[in-house]
């Protein structure tokens, strides 16, 4: 049967839509777990033992556990919060002989097709004028509001060999019958939704997503069917992981990065000074010096968390199979000679030795030699820090489609790794 762990990742994953609830549901585990919150703005008195947390606007959250051992150093464990998807474009209203459609913008790299003919919802922030100025507030309409219908056959006979979906023109969700109205529906429903006029609405970042919810199958529920697992999986592994752990010597740090679909560069993705900033801020409040945060980065180290592809039954060949992981066989340490992954010689074998010793399952996946590797926050943040470290994530089938598949048992294996990172250093 299938583990408490998994449980609480299909509840996390069908709270968190977009990145900004992410940042929401993460900080409801942290207070589960009596984390303290701080803000960037004040300062800051640390205490060993005690776990906190911050956030960066838009979507960013870094939590930390004071260690027991001021200069003994980090041990960092990251993944993204964001995820493809298809944007919508608020103002602009699309209405052709009565049928109302949302203009949409795609975000990141997913699988077109996937969002086609699949009950959609709506998820982001919406920014409201108010007496005060500017507020922000977050939606999920939660139940599905829009389609975005396929062509019928009969008119496409060969959209099974393969077909360009246009984001300005055929991946248009339908949401209604519209006749004469100033707005746009979706400004109209906004506006009765919050409970504010249509002119208060002055700029929102909403994303569609599949609103069927995660479920587990197979006979002995050994599959997850999710949108998001790429990379709501890392996130909540690093948060339960750091929840979990008993306190160490070094400080245990998990960071939530934005962006890393779209290459990492605002200023909460990994291409950033946010973990940088929070890391040096966390040796200052303790009394130490700027040289003593640079001692301790050399003592530190990385943990880049994101899914890794799973050996495919029906695309053997895209595989080499000695670097191909499989379902619920445990995590997999990602490899690759060009550095798209963090990984190198001496830091992997590091994880395969803890790995060995704690007897946790781990598998290495590498791309097949000839075809082009996918990158991750890894790389980034190593660099950045001058910290060394590995990229491991769970094995998962259909990356980047609307709905992703993984196994069951993997992701417990990759918290109890990463908790024992935390706890034992590597
Ligand atoms: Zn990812």
């Amino acid at each position: 049967m299938s583990n408490p762990a998994i449980k609480n990742l299909c509840t996390f994953i069908d709270a968190a839509p977009t990145p900004y609830h992410t940042v929401d549901a993460s900080i409801a585990m942290l207070s589960t777990a009596a984390a303290v919150k701080l803000e960037e703005h004040e300062p800051w008195k640390l205490e060993p033992g005690t776990l906190y947390y911050v956030t960066r606007k838009p979507a960013g959250l870094i939590a930390f556990r004071i260690g027991t051992e001021r200069l003994s150093g980090f041990v960092v464990a990251g993944a993204h919060n964001d995820v493809p998807a298809l944007k919508l474009r608020l103002e602009k209203k699309v209405i052709q002989r009565g049928m109302e459609r949302l203009a949409v913008e795609v975000y990141g790299g997913p699988i077109l097709a996937t969002w086609l003919d699949r009950p959609l919802a709506i998820a982001g922030i919406v920014m409201l004028k108010t007496n005060q100025g500017v507020e922000q507030r977050l939606f999920n309409s939660v139940k599905p509001v829009a389609v975005i219908p396929n062509l019928a056959i009969h008119l496409n006979r060969d959209i099974n060999k393969g077909f360009e979906y246009l984001a300005h023109q055929t991946l248009l969700p339908l949401v209604a019958e519209s006749e004469g109205a100033n707005n746009s529906w979706i400004v109209r429903y906004l506006a009765r939704e919050l409970d504010c006029s249509e002119a208060d609405i002055l700029a929102s970042d909403l994303s569609l997503y599949d609103a069927e919810k995660a479920f587990l199958f197979g006979p002995d529920e050994e599959f997850l069917s999710s949108p998001r697992i790429d990379n709501l999986e890392g996130c909540h592994a690093v948060l339960e992981a750091l929840c979990s752990a008993r306190t160490g010597k070094q400080t245990q740090v998990s960071v939530l990065f934005n962006s890393e679909e779209i290459g990492s560069r605002t200023l909460e993705g990994a291409d950033s000074f946010f973990l940088r900033d929070i890391l040096e801020r966390i040796i200052l409040a303790q009394g130490g010096t700027r040289e003593d945060f640079l001692r301790v980065l050399s003592l530190s180290f990385c943990v880049s968390v994101d899914g890794a592809q799973a050996w495919h039954p029906g695309f053997a060949d895209k595989f080499d199979e000695t670097y191909a992981p499989l379902l619920n066989k445990g995590p997999a340490i990602k490899l690759n000679a060009n550095m798209r992954y963090t990984s190198d010689a001496e830091n992997s074998a590091r994880i395969v030795s803890l790995c060995k010793n704690e007897g946790i399952p781990c598998q290495l996946f590498r791309m097949r030699a000839d075809l082009p590797s996918g990158t991750t926050i890894g790389p980034l943040t190593t660099s950045t820090l001058g910290v060394p470290g590995v990229d491991i994530g769970i094995p998962m089938l259909a990356m980047h489609s609307a709905r992703e598949l993984a196994g069951t048992k993997d992701h417990e294996q990759c918290i109890k790794l990463i908790k024992t990172v935390f706890e034992q250093g590597v």
